[in-house]
């Protein structure tokens, strides 16, 4: 059996060989290492696969977020609501820019942003709601929607983790993760489901002025060469990693496919075990499963990792401490039993291999140890 990994880009990498060296091939001959053609392919590819009417490149997801952010015309003090469990870009952009990130709790089973704690903690300087497609499904997006609709706020949607999710209305309409908020952000970074092989990032929008806008922030605030109007950064996507991309995004659909399948298995296999509670799934949307993440309940979910790893089987913590409890967020003047559903994930969470290239046998293999440590 193959070495047992958390992601396995190599094994993916052989699959793919041609494309990617013959896309990576042709950025070094044309020389367009700036702003290309394969970026363009690439924006164009996703405009398409989203259904969205902007997709506008950047340097890595954190940019992403910072540059929605400034699009929507943010200023020092102005308050953005967010989740406290999440990789910490979410809210380390929003502290960056002056703003103050006003956390609310997420819901137990899905982890993700819990809508009816919203209303209360909307003020007059909330500018915007970040929810986070965490893992790989969609936050309930249509009451947020209706909520920002009644009370003026922009929704940034985090979309780092579920691209090629789809999201489904009450209505029976649908639309993918990512293009139903005003703005939509993502990741290519490595592991995420559609990764490059460096950092990379896009911002999406049906917004027509809000593109132009993105657009400007993130070439140093300029429309004309040497002529700046606002303030902006400098955030592009490098043309080897769009190389990557449009040839991993024609197998994206192919690839979160085999991570469901796996995960089907998974939730077959670890159903039973009373000490485990396998990942809850919304009826709003999709799993591309990101992670495929359990919840241990009896305490030991140390200790299971431990004896995972012993026999070879990594796992990892996503996230060992909600931000509102981390070092660097605690200036917001936030306690310990504010967000009681966080901080009781960050003590049960424990996310299992899932990439691509998971063999049954591998698979088998992890249920076995896990099956073993609670017998
Ligand atoms: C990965 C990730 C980001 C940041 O992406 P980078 O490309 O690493 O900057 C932001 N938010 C979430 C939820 C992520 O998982």
């Amino acid at each position: 059996m193959q070495k047992i990994q958390m992601v396995d880009l190599a094994g993916q990498y052989k699959q793919i060989r041609n494309e990617i060296d013959s896309g990576i091939r042709e950025v070094i001959e044309t020389t367009a290492f700036i702003n290309g053609p394969m970026v363009r392919n690439l924006t164009r590819g996703l405009e398409e696969y989203l259904g969205v009417s902007h997709c506008l490149p950047c340097a890595n997801g954190t940019d992403a977020l910072q540059i929605a952010l400034m699009a929507i015309g943010v200023k020092p003090g102005d308050e953005v609501i967010t989740v406290p469990f999440t990789f910490v870009a979410t809210v380390e952009v929003v502290a960056l820019l002056g703003l103050k990130p006003v956390f609310v709790d997420v819901d137990p089973d899905t982890m993700m942003m819990d809508m009816d704690q919203v209303e209360a903690k909307i003020s007059s300087r909330t500018k915007a709601v970040i929810p986070v497609h965490l893992f790989g499904q969609a936050a309930p997006m249509e009451d947020l929607m209706a909520l920002a609709e009644k009370h003026d706020f922009r929704v940034i949607e985090d979309n780092a983790q579920a691209i090629g999710c789809k999201y489904r209305f009450r209505d029976g309409s649908t639309a993918m993760a990512g293009t139903i908020g005003h703005i939509g952000t993502t990741s290519f970074y490595p592991t995420k489901n559609l990764g490059g092989y460096g950092d990379g990032g896009a911002i999406f929008t049906n917004d027509d002025s809000l593109a132009a806008a993105i657009r400007t922030i993130t070439n140093h605030g300029s429309d004309r060469k040497y002529y700046y109007d606002s303030i902006g950064v400098n955030s592009r996507l490098d043309s080897f990693q769009a190389a990557v991309l449009v040839a991993k995004l024609a197998k994206l659909d192919q690839y979160n496919a085999a991570r469901k399948q796996a995960a089907d298995y998974y939730d077959q296999q670890l159903t039973g075990i009373h000490q485990v509670t396998v990942p809850a799934r919304t009826s709003h949307s999709d799993h591309v499963f990101h992670q495929y993440t359990i919840r241990v309940t009896d305490g030991r979910r140390d200790a299971l990792q431990q004896y995972l790893g012993e026999q070879g089987i990594p796992s990892m913590i996503y996230y060992p401490v909600p931000l509102h409890l981390s070092e660097a967020y605690k200036s917001f003047g936030y306690n310990a039993g504010d967000f009681p559903v966080s901080e009781q994930l960050s003590s049960e969470v424990l996310s299992l291999p899932m990439h691509t290239e998971l063999t049954a046998e591998q698979l088998d293999h992890i249920i076995f140890h896990i099956r073993n440590f609670f017998a």
